[in-house]
């Protein structure tokens, strides 16, 4: 650090110069976040201050947090539910099955999730000591309920569903995960990290929330498809027993206990998660999701033109193309200026159809494809 400071124009100029770097959303492809709502950007900065790590000092930022949790509730099956904004999907992993090991008391426990899980997963078995068990997947990229049932034993905590999978959007079969866990007596976390804000508002219905006889808790990120700013996570728990083993006493605080894993906490995430959700309603989140997945249609009506397959038919707004000469492609594609992402079994291009996207650079992504494609 410099012993004088700098004048406010030129640290602005720093910043821009910072920010020039930086990819703007426009051909982004391969991002699970999105360019949050200007409704969520103010109500963050007017909450800017506000710290929900001593929410004793923030209470109209806490009863913001406790509105936030119970419309997430209502969207997600069980208006009853009770939880907390964390920073993130990750977080929310970590705290749901810190609660199950918490609750279980066993002296080497392991969680049985399926091979298509995010890799918070993975940090979880580092940072909890569980072991991290993978069930294989069908053909769909569904948990293979076979195999997730060969891999229960005695010290088996806990099964992990995902609704809406990092890299193919596929959701687990989340009723019969709960007979397995019901029938095992076993805590069942979905992590719907993405995709709680999405198959609520699909076409079609999905049971994969609290309406499921024995789901446990559910992750779904507000700062994903939920149009809000970063960070911003959901953890829901259908009991509030389930918050109890996460509780530690804050002797200094002008509260008595925190559940969170992180001490000081953002309010005016909490505050723009509240806003976001209060503004869009059921019916604004609809169109949002209606309109990705319009535009997913047609990327694959046009990726199919150019004859490629998608691994599976969509489920929401994340498509797996089986693109020849995968890694020419997608930097060939990054020379005009796309960012994609890939899968990594079977490898193929990844994409996300965030409400960034207009429909005039999803043609032209479709066309630069085809372009390059027919030069290969
Ligand atoms: N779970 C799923 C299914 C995800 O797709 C992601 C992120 O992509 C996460 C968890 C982790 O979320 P975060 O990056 O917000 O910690």
């Amino acid at each position: 650090m410099n012993q004088k400071g700098c004048p406010e124009h030129k640290v602005m100029a720093l910043l821009s110069n910072a920010m020039r770097k930086d990819t703007t959303y426009e051909k982004v492809l391969s991002a699970m976040c999105t360019r949050p709502h200007p409704v969520a950007v103010k109500a963050h900065m007017q909450f800017i201050e506000s710290n929900m790590g001593d929410f004793g000092l923030f209470q109209g930022t806490k009863e913001l947090e406790e509105k936030v949790i119970k419309m997430m509730g209502e969207m997600l099956g069980d208006k009853n539910a009770c939880g907390y904004i964390t920073t993130g999907g990750t977080e929310s992993n970590i705290q749901a099955l810190r609660t199950a090991r918490n609750l279980c008391n066993k002296e080497h426990p392991n969680v049985v999730v399926p091979a298509s899980a995010h890799f918070s997963f993975d940090k979880i078995a580092d940072l909890l000591r569980i072991e991290i068990r993978k069930a294989a997947l069908d053909s769909e990229f569904k948990v293979d309920m076979e195999s997730a049932e060969a891999l229960i034993d005695d010290n088996t905590i806990a099964l992990v569903g995902i609704a809406g999978s990092t890299e193919f959007g596929q959701i687990d079969p989340v009723d019969k995960l709960a007979e397995l866990a019901l029938s095992n007596n076993l805590f069942l976390h979905v992590d719907a990290a993405f995709g709680g804000f999405v198959i609520p508002f699909l076409g079609r219905k999905y049971d994969f929330d609290f309406s499921v006889k024995g789901v446990t808790s559910i992750t779904a990120d507000p700062h994903k498809m939920g149009m809000s700013t970063i960070p911003a996570g959901g953890l829901l728990f259908r009991e509030e027993a389930c918050l109890l083993p996460l509780e530690i006493d804050t002797p200094y605080l002008t509260i008595r206990k925190q559940h969170s894993l992180t001490g000081t906490r953002s309010g005016g995430a909490v505050a723009a998660a509240y806003a976001i959700m209060m503004h869009l309603g059921m019916e604004g989140y609809r169109e949002i999701v209606g309109r990705c997945m319009k535009m997913t249609c047609r990327l694959v009506e046009g990726a199919k033109e150019l004859g490629v397959e998608p691994l599976i038919d969509p489920v929401m707004n994340i498509v797996a193309l089986d693109v020849p000469e995968l890694d020419e492609v997608r930097k060939q594609l990054r020379a005009k200026g796309w960012t994609t992402s890939i899968t990594r079994s079977p490898r193929a291009m990844r994409l996300i159809i965030m409400p960034h996207l207009r429909e005039d650079v999803l043609e032209l992504f479709i066309s630069d494809l085809g372009a390059i494609l027919k030069k290969i």
